[in-house]
């Protein structure tokens, strides 16, 4: 086999296409996401599209401490950036991540507010949007393709290390989940499949960076179902996606669910889920950038934690071992590879 490196040229030697870096290489800088919570709700919970929620959805364990939606968007931004710097390596310049629950649901002149309170503040220069694939519509995104455009903060402009930006950047990140309906209806998402293709299609049409979302391993999928679902990942114009390993929240229906009927779940330990990893990367496409292999919980919201107090980037560590071991890289196995 040849060597990865050229094949694909992935950036950082790796032999997949990490995000980690993404910006610096294309910015010149370091940008960090800032999550905050904007006190959205979701139509999975109050009603609208159901109640209860997602059964594995718990979102106070899916955000950190410094992200609470008493404080206003500003305070959090501080918070966060104080957060950052006094913990991890200096940046001068974020991104604010709109995370918790269905960040598109309201009124665009609800979301025009709260877009344009955190592009003042002189650090951020870009939103990151999560959301729902049924929250969005034509209205929300020809709004975004403005504000990525320029044509809504006229005059805004943000001074990097290497090059002035006139416009911000703008990613809408959509949580997927599963390429199968019947994953999707057993989970209770409120959505199929063929809603996130249609809101992907959609983003993408308009020149907006999209990100996807899965979790691996909902009830009663296979691991060949996980592998067979790349080509439908594939053929959805992405430019990032994020995988998460299925986690089980205290209290969570999906907690009581496993309990229940454990067989209905593929287990893995973090050896077996390195290997489903790499057999999923190397069914992607090469020009998909890899933001996430898997998820972390703090371990206060889980009975035991999976793997043990393993973090991230250990995990990523781990990865790249086991992708070397097996002389493996992202789309391997894509027909049409260059020779
Ligand atoms: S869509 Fe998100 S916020 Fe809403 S219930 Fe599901 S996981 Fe929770």
């Amino acid at each position: 086999m040849q060597d990865t490196n050229q094949i694909y040229n992935f950036p950082d030697g790796k032999r997949y296409n990490s995000f980690v870096g993404y910006y610096k290489r294309k910015y010149g800088e370091r940008l960090q996401k800032l999550v905050l919570d904007a006190g959205f709700t979701c139509p999975n919970r109050d009603g609208t599209v159901g109640r209860g929620g997602c059964t594995y959805c718990d979102n106070a364990a899916f955000h950190p401490n410094y992200s609470t939606p008493q404080d206003s968007l500003t305070v959090q931004l501080d918070k966060g950036i104080e957060f950052h710097q006094v913990r991890y390596r200096n940046s001068d310049h974020y991104l604010a991540y709109f995370q918790s629950f269905s960040n598109t649901y309201a009124s665009l002149e609800r979301l025009n507010e709260l877009y344009l309170e955190v592009l003042q503040h002189p650090q951020v220069v870009g939103i990151v949007v999560g959301t729902r694939p049924d929250c969005i519509d034509e209205e929300k995104l020809d709004y975004f393709k403005n504000l990525q455009e320029g044509n809504i903060l006229k005059g805004w402009k943000r001074k990097l290390t290497s090059q002035t930006i006139e416009a911000p950047i703008v990613t809408i990140e959509y949580g997927i989940e599963s390429c199968y309906d019947s994953s999707l209806l057993r989970i209770n998402r409120g959505h199929d499949f063929d809603c996130a293709r249609k809101a992907v299609q959609m983003t993408h049409s308009r020149g907006i960076d999209v990100g996807a979302h899965f979790i691996l391993g909902l009830p009663g999928e296979t691991r060949q179902m996980l592998i067979d679902q790349c080509e439908i990942v594939n053929s959805l114009p992405l430019h990032s996606v994020k995988f998460h390993q299925l986690q089980f929240v205290k209290g969570t229906k999906m907690k009581a669910e496993f309990e229940a009927s454990p067989e209905e779940f593929l287990r893995y330990d973090l050896d077996d889920y390195l290997d489903l990893i790499v057999d999923i990367l190397e069914r992607l496409r090469p020009d998909l950038y890899i933001e996430r292999v898997a998820g972390e919980v703090p371990p206060r919201f889980v009975d035991k934690p999976q793997w043990g107090l393993i973090r991230n980037f250990q995990i990523l560590h781990l990865l790249d071992q086991k992708l070397e071991t097996r002389n493996s890289f992202q789309g391997r196995l894509m027909p049409n590879k260059p020779e």
